[in-house]
């Protein structure tokens, strides 16, 4: 399905980043009009596809995700529900606000399974990290209910797959979407097996993710929400990351960085209004590459969920893609440590 970005990957056989394109990924079409639409990929494949970047990443396999990984995150009646009104033809998934086309199926299956092939790949020690070009989004479905735009909720499917395939014990998840991704900490807050880091917008679609909310029972503690005023800036995430998540990491030790990678924060998008620039985005890939290091063995696999418009877009992928390739290929090989050791109870 990657004829058309062979010649990437044929540029750096060696390329220490790798990057997941789906072909039927661009054929879920919520329809005119909508902000969610194909032509984001193609933005991104052409920021990809050009100097710098060309050759210095190289395309993954994509694969459709099966029922089970889906359904290990997902109630089994809400997938069935979701397959039943795509089949049917309905224009909307009957849980919320998430059009959808004949073949959104196979696109939301393409995007999950994505994820699944990036994780191998790192945990192959193929690549050291790597990025997923996916759509439609998954942040905002939760266990029963896809909403905002997102069927399945890819971020959360990859990180159980981690657990129940690798061996992954602990798993940090960084969203920096302008949104709230509401459909992630409701799948894991009561799992402390899973650190949630949130930087979103405060008080807009989906409405969730206050200081209060930090998750529950077992998983006390595990969820950090930063709602963000609105034009703050990158400054107050990168002094989140530091005050909150580092002293957090520490203590959780993740053994794999998953970013749930918005990027409607761009002062451009039509929807955030965070005002970040296009390299900020390699400024807070830095941020958590760095937590990646200490605690991770670098491994980090990063999922597209906004970002709608085109330009900054690509050109904030750019930078994250950038970023994540230099830091790699500081390394001598792709890091191939064991995973380490669980912390002292
Ligand atoms: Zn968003």
């Amino acid at each position: 399905m990657c004829v058309a970005f062979s010649a990437a990957g044929d540029a750096s056989s060696r390329a220490p980043i790798g990057v997941l394109f789906d072909d039927r990924c661009w054929q879920h079409d919520p329809g005119p009009g909508h902000p969610e639409r194909p032509e984001r990929l193609d933005v991104i494949r052409r920021a990809l596809a050009a100097p710098p970047l060309a050759g210095a990443w190289r395309p993954l396999t994509p694969r459709l995700c099966d029922d089970a990984a889906i359904e290990a995150v997902h109630d089994p009646a809400y997938v069935a529900l979701a397959r039943r009104a795509i089949e049917a033809g309905m224009p909307g998934l009957p849980t919320g606000d998430t059009a959808v086309s004949r073949d959104s199926l196979l696109a939301a299956r393409a995007a999950a399974g994505g994820i699944l092939s990036a994780c191998d790949a790192v945990m192959a020690g193929e690549v050291a990290a790597a990025f997923c070009a996916i759509r439609p989004p998954g942040h905002h479905a939760t266990r029963n209910r896809g909403m905002g735009f997102c069927v399945f909720n890819n971020v959360a499917i990859g990180a159980r797959y981690l657990q129940r395939q690798h061996g992954i014990e602990r798993v940090l998840i960084v969203d920096w979407d302008v949104h709230h991704g509401n459909g992630t900490y409701d799948i894991f807050r009561a799992d402390p097996s899973v650190l949630q880091f949130h930087l979103h917008q405060r008080g807009i679609y989906p409405g969730t993710g206050w200081e209060d909310e930090t998750g529950e029972g077992a998983a006390r503690g595990r969820v950090i929400h930063i709602p963000l005023l609105p034009g703050s800036g990158v400054g107050p995430m990168l002094e989140a990351i530091e005050r909150k998540l580092v002293p957090a990491a520490r203590a959780f030790r993740p053994q794999f960085v998953l970013i749930s990678a918005g990027f409607d924060a761009h002062r451009r998008d039509p929807i955030g209004g965070l005002d970040l620039g296009s390299a900020d985005y390699g400024r807070l890939t830095d941020a958590i590459a760095d937590i990646a290091d200490e605690h991770a063995g670098g491994r980090i696999v990063s999922v597209l969920e906004g970002g709608y418009d085109l330009q900054a877009l690509g050109e904030s992928v750019a930078a994250h893609i950038a970023t994540l390739a230099r830091r790699a290929a500081g390394r001598a090989t792709v890091n191939r440590d064991p995973l380490p050791p669980a912390p002292a109870r």
